[in-house]
């Protein structure tokens, strides 16, 4: 069975389709669970240009998850998710939003390096600026503490740093393994998210590199899209089955109120 469990939408801004749209069209895939995973507001709304507020997610993003869900019951399987942001400094907001809806399962992504959003186009000339080992380093600092924090189910695109082209100039392996060590412990799934490939990196995310460590030390996998426009719910979910089947000995893992089962893809 396959469930593409990162999906955006108009309500963070950057996303076109209302919810209702992507679930359509997992559906016209054959798709059977569509996740809905769209950016979390953060304290004090920050940066609400590229996400929704919380008074949207309580008037417009969580009534209409759950309407969709009892909508389309015996068609497809509705997820409840949300793509939450790991920043040092948030973790306690982090918490006790996230106890407020019955998720099914929370990504956590790191998006910023303190306050640059490494991952946004206009903010891409910072690479330039700075040590690549130094971005790559702090990235997977960030991806250690995000998991280590409790607050998340899912690593979400775990190597998004990679998504301009810019490649660490030194050895990773240490690092990787130190990383992936503590997602281990974290009882994590890690996404296989296949956005990197609409990407300049033009490569999935997480690599291969990285897929032949989580599958060493046994982290469940995950499927996601990260469409930004409902016509990409389920891209190139044929390689990243390919990849499941290499990885993660065929199966996926689904979420229902973040506890975490398994099913071959
Ligand atoms: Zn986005
Ligand atoms: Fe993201
Ligand atoms: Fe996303
Ligand atoms: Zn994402």
């Amino acid at each position: 069975m396959l469930a593409d469990y990162h999906t955006h939408n108009y309500l963070c801004k950057h996303a076109d389709g209302t919810l209702e749209q992507y679930v359509q069209h997992a559906i016209s895939l054959g798709l059977d669970e569509i996740g809905l995973s769209d950016h979390t507001p953060m304290p004090d709304n920050w940066d609400h240009e590229v996400r929704m507020t919380e008074a949207q997610f309580w008037s417009d993003y969580a009534p209409e998850v759950q309407r969709l869900q009892e909508a389309y019951r015996g068609r497809i399987t509705v997820k409840f998710g949300l793509e939450g942001d790991f920043m040092p400094g948030t973790e306690t907001w982090v918490k006790e939003f996230n106890a407020k809806s019955p998720f099914d399962y929370v990504i956590g992504s790191v998006h910023y390096l303190d306050d640059w959003g490494f991952d946004n186009p206009l903010f891409v000339a910072k690479y330039d600026e700075k040590d690549v080992n130094d971005i790559y380093g702090l990235y997977y600092e960030r991806i250690r503490q995000s998991a280590e924090s409790g607050l998340f189910d899912i690593i979400g695109h775990c190597d998004l740093v990679k998504k301009f082209g810019h490649r660490p100039t030194k050895a990773m392996e240490e690092v990787l393994r130190e990383t992936f060590k503590v997602v281990k412990r974290s009882g994590m799934a890690v996404e296989i998210n296949t956005s990197g490939l609409r990407k300049p990196v033009k490569e999935m995310y997480p690599s291969e590199t990285i897929l032949a460590i989580l599958s060493e030390y046994g982290i469940p996998l995950t499927l996601g899209s990260d469409a930004h426009t409902p016509g990409d719910v389920g891209k190139d979910f044929g390689l990243a089955k390919a990849l499941v089947e290499r990885y993660g000995n065929g199966r996926i893992s689904v979420f229902t109120q973040r506890q975490r089962s398994e099913v071959t893809v």
